[in-house]
């Protein structure tokens, strides 16, 4: 039995986190991780079953956010697989986290043929506007293709610094208007190959991590 564990917001009993378990295949460009994690997604938040807050630990959260989680807005949220994690949104501390949130709606409206991904994706590529870590700009870079505004992605992508194979790969598909899913791997060549000297190096080996062992 996993321990107890209590609703930061209301004090109601609450699941313990949900432990997806570790991908063993890529992931795709914005980084939604390759299965079994992927399938795994709607589990990743948990709602409340007393107040209705969501997130993926629920004690984590504080009773300041009751404000929130009974607002109207907070209500109004429509029902279905994109609730979870555009309630989770809400109640985030911090622009990163809110941004993860809203891919993971992304994520959740793209397995249930939802359009609304598109605006979910545009809404996470603002909040990570400005993060200057390379990682992200390369999510905020397949966001914005992913959702179709392929003169905002070409604009970034003349501004990142990230691996040179995904910016290249990326180009392609921007200059081609395509708005479609890709793994990592089909960006990046086999790894048996010399790797990138100076900075290029630990982020080539940040993407090739993501692939696990031998792949
Ligand atoms: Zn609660």
């Amino acid at each position: 039995m996993p321990p107890a564990s209590f609703c930061g917001v209301c004090g109601a009993a609450a699941p313990a986190p949900f432990r997806p378990p570790p991908a063993e295949t890529a992931p795709d460009l914005d980084l939604r991780p390759g299965e079994p994690t992927r399938s795994t997604l709607l589990g990743w938040v948990t709602t409340c079953r007393s107040c209705g807050a969501c997130a993926p630990d629920l004690s984590a959260l504080t009773p300041e956010l009751a404000e929130i989680v009974s607002s109207p807005t907070y209500r109004a949220v429509a029902p279905g697989p994109t609730q979870r994690f555009l309630r989770w949104a809400m109640l985030c501390a911090s622009p990163s986290e809110r941004a993860e949130a809203t891919m993971q709606a992304a994520w959740a409206a793209d397995d249930a043929n939802d359009p609304a991904a598109a605006s979910f994706r545009q809404e996470a590529a603002r909040l990570w506007a400005g993060d200057p870590d390379p990682q992200t700009g390369l999510r905020r870079l397949d966001a914005l293709r992913r959702a179709g505004a392929f003169a905002e992605a070409m604009e970034l992508l003349d501004t990142l610094n990230g691996d040179p194979e995904i910016l290249a790969f990326q180009r392609a598909r921007i200059s081609a208007q395509d708005h479609g899913r890709y793994l990592i791997s089909s960006a990046l060549r086999p790894p048996a190959r010399t790797p990138h000297v100076g900075h290029g190096k630990r982020k080539t080996g940040f993407w090739k991590s993501l692939f696990g062992q031998g792949k």
